[in-house]
């Protein structure tokens, strides 16, 4: 292709919300044999919602609530907003003692409703660890239990895939060393999901699937897309591995991701795609931002790329 188709191409892609950074990434999306989709915030919609909060201990629900989400006061993961929120929701409207006025409610939150935690960690890949009444408490995944040497009963286990085989995340909340609670995390698929996988495969694509969320609901979310390649429970710093081992054989690899977690799988691939309403460091990793935030926009892209550049013989 000259400069000009170039030139004309990128036009294109940017009236169709498709920024396209360069022309060698637009050459070698015409050549793709793999797209790899991070699962949070790309595949869905990055808007977790506390679906489920289960005590199994004879803590009271409220205090239960407010002990995690003081634990998570300090992360800036997903995760911890969607726990605040509904712990804060609880606390507002659902106890009886709080009038749900908004005076009432300004004032309880400048006086603060959260617990002191100390010495907050927040750990890649497993959740929280901080002190609360000079107990620890730990929120995150098994592995994060499992790690600090916690027994994980049959009740919990159960519970917790329950709610993986409905693709919702578990987390799981010892505190003093006991399994107190488990909370249900869902996050919708973005309605397009579907439409894209099945595009790609008649392009002749294979689509992946990375996450760090646990197998089960990674399988549970990719067969409800028809994804058929998964790779879960992959560590931030993990992900650009996959990347690079899809490229061993010299395979042109895409990775379509939003994080910051993503930026070094995005600048490994041949083919970096940012959601555009993903994290700053992630655009500026990526040869391509999609401004619409719509997945057909991968589709966009790639077909833009092999009518820039295929040559009629
Ligand atoms: P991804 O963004 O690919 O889903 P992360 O590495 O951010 O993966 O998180 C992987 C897993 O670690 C989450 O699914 C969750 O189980 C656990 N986790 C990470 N951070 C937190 C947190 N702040 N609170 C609870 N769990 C967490
Ligand atoms: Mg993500």
């Amino acid at each position: 292709a000259t400069p000009t188709a170039v030139m004309v191409a990128t036009g294109v892609g940017a009236k169709n919300g498709v920024l396209i950074k360069g022309g060698d990434a637009l050459e070698r999306a015409q050549m793709l044999k793999y797209v790899i989709f991070d699962k949070t915030g790309t595949l869905t919609q990055g808007k977790a919602t506390v679906t489920t909060a289960k005590v199994f201990t004879g803590m009271e629900r409220g205090e239960f609530l407010t002990l995690v989400a003081s634990a998570e006061a300090s992360s800036e993961h997903p995760l911890a907003k969607a726990i605040l929120e509904y712990a804060r929701h609880f606390h507002f409207f659902d106890d009886s003692s709080v009038t749900t006025d908004t005076q009432n409610i300004a004032k309880e939150l400048k006086s603060g409703w959260l617990f002191d935690a100390s010495d907050f960690s927040a750990l890649p890949g497993r959740g929280v660890q901080c002190f609360i009444d000079g107990k620890r408490i730990l929120v995150g995944n098994r592995k994060l239990i499992v790690e600090n040497g916690l027994d994980i009963s049959t009740e919990v286990e159960n519970f917790v895939v329950d709610l993986e085989e409905r693709a919702e995340t578990g987390i799981l909340v010892a505190y003093d060393d006991i399994l107190i609670g488990v909370l249900g995390v869902a996050d919708p698929l973005k309605r397009e999901v579907s439409v894209v996988i099945e595009g790609l495969q008649k392009m002749g694509i294979m689509p992946v699937m990375v996450t760090g969320d646990n197998w089960r609901t990674a399988r549970a979310v990719a067969k409800e897309v028809g994804i058929q390649d998964v790779r879960a429970e992959v560590l931030p710093s993990g992900k650009a591995d996959v990347v690079r081992s899809f490229q061993n054989d010299g395979s042109i690899v895409a990775m379509v991701g939003d994080g910051i977690n993503d930026s070094p799988a995005l600048a490994a691939a041949d083919v970096g795609i940012a959601i555009g309403a993903g994290t700053d460091i992630a655009i500026e990793a990526a040869d391509y931002v999609l401004m619409r935030n719509n997945l057909e926009d991968v589709i966009t892209a790639i077909d833009l790329s092999r009518k820039t550049f295929s040559r009629i013989r």
